[in-house]
């Protein structure tokens, strides 16, 4: 570290609160040591009303770019300077880039759900696509979805407070992506979820169900899969959820959560330093 550091290295950091748990301190510091880049990415513990402060910062030490987590992402979008495609449709940005003083806000989750679909053999484009959930990862992954081509997105969710976000997205989406059929529905109606999946390519859990404590639970019953379904699931703890334990006994193909948070990471370093992340290489180094 005293000879990695010098009077001359950039900082990045992520910025949000809590950030003590956060696995991107590690893993951008392995990469940049990795790669010979002259980094160092830090956790700061910030509150929404310290976020002015936060860019007046940004700028001031010239980082060349970071993370927001929450509480912290929608009111980041309301101050960078250019928003990417993504997040202005979202209106909340979790990565941010400087160029030479022009601070642009990406979204990455739902780049790094379709990534990850990639890396395991699975095109969104022009397939028809069904997802529960309407919160944060799951908003982010209907827009790419949209976005990169995907015939028909499908949403699920409760009738809670999340709803009417999806209702929203929906709205944003008619007139961004009119090519792209987005609907609407309250998940407790099983007999619509089943006509859905029976006729889907992919089907999304972006919910909190599945993961711990839940993790007893999967909101797709079983009996739905079939060996030409592709069954995704964004929880990542446990790595392999209830849902992508039935898919996987059901024969089909079943992508679990972790891919999505490192393809994230993955494609987030790109951005920050215009390099591929040696993925791989920190992956061998966490085991
Ligand atoms: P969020 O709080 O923004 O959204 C929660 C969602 O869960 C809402 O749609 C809500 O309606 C739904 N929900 C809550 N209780 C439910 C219930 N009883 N039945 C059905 N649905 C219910 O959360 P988020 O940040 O969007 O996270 C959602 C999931 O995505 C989590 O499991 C998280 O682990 C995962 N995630 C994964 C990655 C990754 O990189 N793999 C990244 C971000 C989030």
């Amino acid at each position: 570290m005293e000879k990695r550091i010098s009077g001359h290295t950039g900082l990045m950091a992520l910025f949000g609160t809590p950030v003590g748990h956060s696995g991107s301190p590690a893993m951008y510091n392995f990469s940049f040591q990795h790669d010979g880049l002259d980094y160092a990415y830090m956790a700061f513990d910030v509150n929404v009303e310290q976020m002015p402060k936060v860019f007046e910062a940004i700028r001031l030490l010239n980082m060349r770019g970071g993370n927001f987590t929450m509480p912290c992402k929608n009111v980041a979008a309301e101050l960078v300077d250019k928003l990417s495609p993504a997040a202005e449709i979202i209106g909340a940005c979790n990565v941010f880039v400087n160029d030479g003083g022009v601070i642009t806000g990406h979204v990455t989750d739902g780049v790094g759900f379709v990534k990850n679909l990639e890396v395991n053999g699975v095109s969104v484009k022009g397939k028809k696509t069904v997802i529960l959930g309407a919160g944060g990862a799951a908003t982010a992954i209907q827009v790419q979805l949209a976005l990169d081509g995907a015939e028909e997105v499908k949403i699920f969710n409760p009738k809670d407070d999340f709803f009417v976000r999806a209702e929203g997205t929906k709205a944003k989406l008619a007139k961004r992506c009119p090519e792209c059929s987005v609907t609407v529905e309250d998940l407790d109606d099983k007999e619509k979820l089943a006509e859905a999946v029976n006729s889907c390519d992919i089907v999304i859990n972006a919910t909190i169900m599945g993961m711990e404590p839940y993790d007893d639970v999967s909101l797709i019953d079983k009996s739905l899969y079939r060996k030409d379904l592709v069954v995704a699931d964004t929880v990542y703890s446990p790595e392999k959820t209830k849902m992508i334990l039935e898919a996987e006994e059901a024969g089909c193909k079943a992508v679990g959560g972790k891919g999505m948070l490192e393809q994230q990471g993955a494609v987030n370093y790109e951005l920050f330093v215009g390099k591929k992340m040696p993925l791989k290489e920190y992956q061998r180094f966490q085991e």
